[in-house]
Formats: structure tokens, sequence, C-alpha cells
């Protein structure tokens, strides 16, 4: 692998950004308190920005995605509740079954339908009765994007207004909403990619957005609901070991990615089309078309076995990506066209030896 940074094309993902020179400036002129005594000033700022921003009462600052998730559905949830949720969902599948762990809160997970809903009469059949049978159905559980896809914004307003009906809370994954916001406004040739994000956040009870995606800060997500359901979240937390000391540092950078990174996600976007575009037409490869800044690439036929092989291949060139399942490639603000091209090339060159 090639040791100096600036030569990588780094795909893996969309957390692997460092801060711009302007985010480290941001972090070092940032206020500081203790936020465990609530005093930070830089994490008031940022919780009053993003609640604000997103149409809810309070936001809670948290180090990670996963820790916003947990703290939302263990405050949505108690002992012997149940949530729906996709089997694909990160809050599901990929967060060590933190809610069932530590919350004694049992998923119900559905299938998703080939553009990433879970179909509306399989959400009303899997809500229980009030029966000492069953488990407590509470809580709708929706994610967007998911697997870098734009969920339609009328099945987003369908799923939770039956979600709502039924009585049922209705908290949103939105690690990457922003992507989503940008991508619906593309869509439907809108501009305020805030208002956007405002739409989607508003057919929700919590959401949980991520900074350290493709926003470009080093660390931390927030939490966004009512008062009395973030003073619930604020007790998680704590539980969970979140309550962090000078966190205005992180979340200056947070603070400075809303500000500035907001609006260049479509450069992202851009560049995944770029990238899906570029490997069209190579014989072994299916290229799902992106929506916002993911490309999914099935390696086919006789290529099939290929992968760890291709993968190796492009590291050797300062290439990464990951193949978990499929091939995953991930745009973001320390990729650039150029990069995008040396990627394309160096898998067109493989696929020809
Ligand atoms: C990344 C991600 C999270 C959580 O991320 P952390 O790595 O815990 O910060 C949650 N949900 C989705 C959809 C994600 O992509």
């Amino acid at each position: 692998m090639t040791a100096d940074r600036s030569s990588l094309v780094d795909l893996r993902s969309d957390t692997v950004t460092q801060p711009t020179p302007a985010m480290r400036e941001a972090m070092m002129a940032a206020p500081l308190g203790d936020d465990v005594f609530g005093t930070d000033p830089s994490v008031n700022a940022l919780q009053e920005k993003i609640a604000a921003l997103l149409g809810f009462e309070a936001a809670l600052f948290v180090p990670t995605g996963t820790q916003s998730n947990l703290c939302a559905i263990l405050s949505h949830c108690g002992r012997g509740d149940e949530y729906i949720v996709g089997q694909q969902a990160h809050c599901y599948r990929w967060e060590g079954g933190g809610a069932a762990v530590f919350g004694s809160v049992q998923p119900q997970p559905l299938d998703h339908a080939p553009d990433g809903t879970l179909p509306l009469a399989q959400i009303e059949a899997s809500i229980k009765p009030d029966d000492a049978h069953f488990a407590r159905t509470k809580l709708l559980a929706l994610e967007n994007t998911l697997g870098g896809k734009l969920l339609p914004f009328e099945y987003v307003q369908a799923a939770t207004d039956l979600a709502k009906s039924k009585g049922l809370q209705r908290h949103l994954d939105g690690a990457r909403l922003f992507n989503a916001a940008t991508a619906q406004a593309a869509l439907n040739k809108r501009s305020d990619i805030r208002a956007e994000a405002r739409r989607i956040a508003q057919c929700f009870d919590s959401v949980s957005v991520c900074f350290s995606k493709g926003l470009g800060a080093p660390i931390g997500s927030a939490l966004v609901g009512s008062r009395e359901f973030i003073a619930r979240a604020h007790r998680i937390r704590k539980m969970a070991g979140g309550g962090m000391r000078q966190a205005g540092l992180l979340a200056a950078a947070a603070s400075h990615a809303l500000d500035h990174h907001v609006d260049r996600l479509a450069d992202d976007h851009a560049l995944a089309q770029r990238l899906a575009q570029g490997l069209e037409g190579i014989e072994g490869l299916t290229v799902e078309a992106p929506h916002t800044n993911i490309v999914f690439v099935d390696l086919t036929g006789a290529a099939q076995a290929r992968s760890s092989e291709l993968l190796a291949s492009l590291n050797s060139q300062g290439i990464l990506a990951t193949g978990l399942y499929r091939l995953r490639f991930v745009t973001h603000l320390d990729v650039d066209a150029a990069g995008v091209d040396r990627a394309v090339a160096a898998i067109r060159a493989f696929f020809k030896s």
C-alpha cells in the first residue's frame, strides 16, 4: 500500500475523511466547558443548531451513530417492547444487537422490497395485538438513505402515517440524512437541502444524524426529538458511557460541517455517477446506478471468484475499497475526479488481464 495519504484513493467509506484545515481551526477556536455539567457552549450551540435545522425541540450530541440509535430505541421502548425494522437496517444488523442486549427490546425484522422500503402490508401485519403472548410493538425504525438508496418521500410519509395511526413511535436512522436530502432535492428540482432534510425528519418522532460520514467531521452524531424524549435519551447516553467532557472540540467540527459541508454533498453524488458510468460495460461487472455517494458493484460469472484478487490489486495501487458482500465504493470530501478516474482505469486494467 502507498504510504503517502495524499496519493491514496480511499473509497472504503465516507467515514475516512480527515478534518479540513478550516474545520481544525474551528475546533481550536471552540469555547469549551464540561458537557456532563451541561456547560459546554460549543456542544449546546450544536444541539440547538441541529434541533432547529430539523424542526425539533431538542438534540443530544453523542459520540457515534450506534450510540445514537441505541439511546433512541431505549428511549422509545422498554423491556419486553418491540421495534419493527428492516433486515438490512444498521440498527438491527450492524450494531451488535445492542437494543436487545442492553434494553431487552426485541427487534421484529422485515425483508426489504428491492427499493429498500418495508412494504406497508408487512409492517401492518407485524404489529402484534395487545395480548400476553406477544411483545408490545412500540416503534417503527426506518433508515434513509439505506445502503445509499433514497427512500421515496411518498413512502416515508405513508409508512410513518401508518405507524402513527397504529400508535407506534417512529425513529429515523438518518446517518446519511443530508445525502438523502440532496438526492431528494435533485429529484424534485429544489435547491434547499436543509428544507428537504427537515421535510423528511418531520415525518418522525426522533432522528439520528451522523456528522462523521459525508459531512466530514472526525467524530459525532446527534439525536433529535422532543424535550422530554431527549431527557430520557440523555440518561441512557450516560449509562452507555457517552457523557463526554470538553466535547465542544468535537461539536465545533460538527457545527462547521453543518455550515460548510451540506451543500457540497452533490459533488460526492456526481463523483459516484462518474465512477458508476466509468465502470459500465466491463464484462463480469454489474453496477447498480447510485442515488447518492455509494456505488455497489457485483461481480458476475467467472469474475465472482476474483473479488479478493481485485481488491488486493487495487490496494497495491493505493486504491482502497471494501467487499463484505458486494464491492462497495464510497465517494466523499477527500476523493476527487482524478482519484475516481484512477480507480476506474485500475479496475478496467484488472479485467483486461
Ligand atoms: C454509520 C452508520 C451508523 C452508525 O455509525 P457509527 O459508526 O456508530 O458512528 C448508523 N446507521 C447508519 C445507516 C450508518 O451508516
